[in-house]
């Protein structure tokens, strides 16, 4: 098959759907792997490592467009490089189509096939294309929130495992999912005191088994919540309720009761945020205080470490990449239920039943 694979033109992008690594995979298994010059820099990947591993580079999207029997990427794609997207082609990217039905409306009408990676399931229930994301989000946050929480940064003027004689931070995790679980980790890790609540009794086990030495959990109420809150120099927001807004947690008027020069990490943020008084921000201004708590709310960490996160996306999409190249997508899907369950288009019909029902569309 030929994979090809541009270079991501939406704003301040700079993963890329394949790595060298995954495009040497392709290449040993017989694929012809087309990437867009310069469209691993951004991620730390020359050109020259591309065609070490095997793939030829072409300049252009409308090259790699125009070649490639499967496209291979990391975000959904933008309006310019859906009109190069024609029927019968491979999509194997994110969509996140339920929020843009006119995104949905350019892939029905190309006639092409897209597997979305946020929908790929596995079998414990989880989404093992969006997990590497939530991993790296999750390790961030204490990091970004220890730099906010510096006195020249707005915050408390507290590090976060003190010294000896002097107390570390006290960090509290709202949501011991995937993200919190990795945050509470690299917290802990840095010296700091952490906490972590969650609604799910099975998860509060899980993190009491693996993690009890490690950090606190406690079961997740607004009583707990508030109780924690006052007392912390950091708290990140973790939450998530499968195809809901987040729940807002801490409200405006809570914020009174918190120590001045705390820092709030809403990495729900894309999810509507779990503080009232969350908004989101951007990598070049991701900062900003309310009533005296400093708020840090980007809605796509994990840009800011491109290259880590281009590695971890690229070691979770290239099974499915290769069953799809390997096998054509058909059979890979009867194959595998959990890839058959990324198909959202096909063929100009909508596959997918929740983005359906989310635009109103037949499916
Ligand atoms: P997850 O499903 O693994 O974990 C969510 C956890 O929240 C679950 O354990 C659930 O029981 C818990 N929860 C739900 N309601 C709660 C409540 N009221 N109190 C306490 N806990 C509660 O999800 P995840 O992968 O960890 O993702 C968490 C959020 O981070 C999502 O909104 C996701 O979209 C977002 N995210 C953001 C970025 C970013 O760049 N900002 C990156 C990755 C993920």
């Amino acid at each position: 098959m030929k994979i090809g694979c541009p270079k991501e033109i939406k704003p301040q992008e700079f993963r890329i759907g394949m790595t060298p690594a995954a495009a040497r995979e392709a290449v040993n298994a017989g694929h012809d792997v087309f990437i867009e010059a310069g469209g691993g820099l951004g991620a730390g990947f020359s050109d020259d490592d591309y065609t070490a591993a095997g793939a030829t580079m072409l300049a252009t999207p409308e090259e790699i467009f125009a070649t490639a029997d499967m496209i291979v990427k990391v975000k959904e794609p933008q309006p310019g490089e859906r009109k190069m997207l024609r029927e019968g082609q491979l999509l194997f990217t994110y969509l996140h189509l339920a929020p843009d039905p006119a995104q949905t409306k350019d892939l029905i009408d190309s006639g092409c096939t897209a597997i979305a990676y946020e929908t790929v399931t596995d079998n414990n229930g989880g989404l093992p294309l969006l997990a590497p994301m939530s991993e790296v989000a999750g390790r961030l946050a204490p990091q970004v929130g220890s730099y906010t929480l510096q006195k020249a940064n707005g915050g408390r003027g507290v590090l976060m495992g003190g010294v000896p004689g002097v107390a570390p931070a006290k960090v509290l995790v709202i949501g011991g999912g995937v993200v919190g679980t990795h945050a509470a980790k690299i917290a802990a890790g840095m010296g700091a005191d952490v906490t972590v609540l969650d609604r799910s009794l099975t998860r509060l086990k899980y993190l009491d088994d693996v993690f009890g030495g490690t950090f606190k959990n406690q079961y997740s109420t607004a009583e707990a919540t508030a109780e924690l809150a006052a007392d912390a120099d950091m708290i990140i927001g973790a939450v998530l309720i499968p195809g809901a807004a987040a729940p807002k947690l801490i409200s405006r008027e809570q914020l009174k009761s918190l120590k001045p020069g705390a820092v709030l990490v809403d990495v729900a943020i894309d999810q509507g945020g779990c503080f009232e008084t969350s908004k989101a921000t951007t990598h070049q201004d991701p900062i900003y205080e309310v009533d005296g708590v400093m708020h840090y709310c980007v809605a796509n960490m994990p840009g800011a470490v491109a290259r880590t996160s281009t590695i971890a996306l690229g070691n979770a999409t290239m099974p499915f990449m290769l069953a799809l190249a390997n096998k054509g997508w058909k059979q890979a899907c009867k194959d595998n239920a959990h890839l058959l369950n990324g198909l959202n288009v096909h063929a100009g019909k909508l596959t997918y039943a929740a983005v359906g029902e989310a635009l109103g569309m037949d499916h």
